[in-house]
């Protein structure tokens, strides 16, 4: 075991290798306070990538309901409650990581799924935590609440997955960071599906290997966003590249959120992966939830979102800019009318105004004599 610095719990941790940083590291963010269910990420990527033999129940990319919905079944309760108490100190986290409390002879802290667990991907959909009582009013945080999580592969900077693997089939791309199984190396071992925590390398029964999400490397390597971002009818998510915070830059829309305005957090990081994709937490969902979930920092967050509106106007803009565009945003600018996103030659992708134009007509359409049904 190495020791390396993971900046997500405040301190250094034990890992399978020594710290290996890659030259620019894929990253995203998802805001969870838009997410509508529609599941059309979920169809994107299974139509592009995972519609084959052997593949039935394989989703690269889910959107399970919060708290009852999991996929597969009990991924998160299953270890967390196996790794014991998550005790934080401020920023720094003082239980144990998945790496750390990993039993003599193992490299992680895992579980195996068992087949009936991927079942049911939609388990638990838009149940609600809570009963409504009468005389209830609506306030936050709401004391009867639900919301919807989108889960893609983290592309972890301490990827268990590729700590567990005895054939070292799994290797994170030096050029960007993005996480990928060798299928002529895999073996079918399934020691990756067992220690990620996040339950996101898949067996197929078919080809005997191990499968998980790709990043969409190919799109990236054009310059564009993943399958499952740029089809997000809720504009939910927002590619682009993360920095060390040492190292975090006001114009790069992810280290904006993440490191600066500390509004977008990793999902568990007190498990100690230093997952890549950030959530910004539902504004409407009790502190010991989200804190479980996203860390320390998460009531704080929501916070920070909730009244961005009133005395942030950068942060405003920048929300505006998720789902504007194609293409990996690198740098964004913000002014006083407008926001434009950049890509990593400095090429405009898109400028969107921060006020949509409204266009009022009359009741009734005089040319056709007809009356209208929308009249904005
Ligand atoms: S989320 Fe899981 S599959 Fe993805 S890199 Fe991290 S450990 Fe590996
Ligand atoms: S990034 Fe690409 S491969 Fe990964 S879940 Fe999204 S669409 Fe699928
Ligand atoms: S497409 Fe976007 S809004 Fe719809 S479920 Fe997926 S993340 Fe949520």
């Amino acid at each position: 075991m190495a020791r390396v610095y993971n900046w997500q719990i405040g301190r250094k941790m034990s890992y399978w290798y020594g710290e290996t940083r890659p030259k620019k590291q894929f990253a995203a963010v998802f805001d969870t306070n838009k997410c509508i269910a529609c599941q059309t990420c979920t169809l994107a990527c299974k139509t592009t990538w995972t519609s084959g033999r052997g593949q039935e129940y394989m989703f690269w990319n889910n959107v399970e309901s919060k708290p009852y919905g999991s996929y597969p079944l009990a991924y998160d309760s299953r270890i967390l409650e196996t790794l014991g108490p998550q005790l934080w100190n401020g920023g720094k986290y003082e239980g144990r990581t998945i790496f750390e409390a990993a039993p003599a002879g193992e490299r992680v802290l895992g579980f195996s799924p068992a087949t009936v667990d991927y079942a049911h991907p939609n388990v638990g959909e838009d149940e609600i935590k809570g009963t409504v009582d009468g005389g209830m009013s609506l306030d936050l945080p709401q004391p009867v609440w639900m919301f919807y999580l989108a889960r893609i592969c983290n592309h972890c900077t301490y990827p268990a997955c590729l700590a567990a693997c005895p054939r070292g089939a799994i290797y994170k791309r030096p050029e960007d960071g993005i996480v990928l199984v060798d299928q002529k190396n895999c073996r079918g071992y399934r020691e990756c599906v067992r220690a990620c925590p996040y339950k996101k390398v898949f067996f197929n029964s078919h080809t005997r290997v191990s499968e998980k999400c790709i990043g969409c490397f190919p799109a990236g390597e054009e310059g564009q966003q993943p399958r499952c971002f740029t089809e997000c009818i809720g504009k939910i998510r927002l590619r682009g590249w993360i920095s060390k915070p040492s190292e975090a830059r006001e114009d790069n829309p992810v280290d904006y959120l993440v490191h600066i305005k500390k509004v977008a957090l990793p999902l568990m990081p007190q498990l100690g992966l230093e997952p890549n994709i950030y959530y910004i937490p539902p504004i409407h969902v009790p502190e010991p939830f989200l804190t479980q979930l996203f860390g320390p920092g998460a009531a704080r967050a929501a916070e920070t979102y909730r009244h961005a509106h009133e005395n942030n106007a950068k942060l405003t803009s920048l929300i505006k800019l998720f789902g504007c565009t194609t293409g990996t945003i690198a740098r964004f600018k913000a002014t006083a009318k407008n926001v434009s996103a950049f890509d990593d030659k400095g090429q405009e992708l898109v400028t969107a105004p921060l006020k949509e134009p409204v266009m009022v007509r009359t009741a009734f359409d005089s040319v056709h004599g007809v009356p209208r049904m929308n009249i904005n």
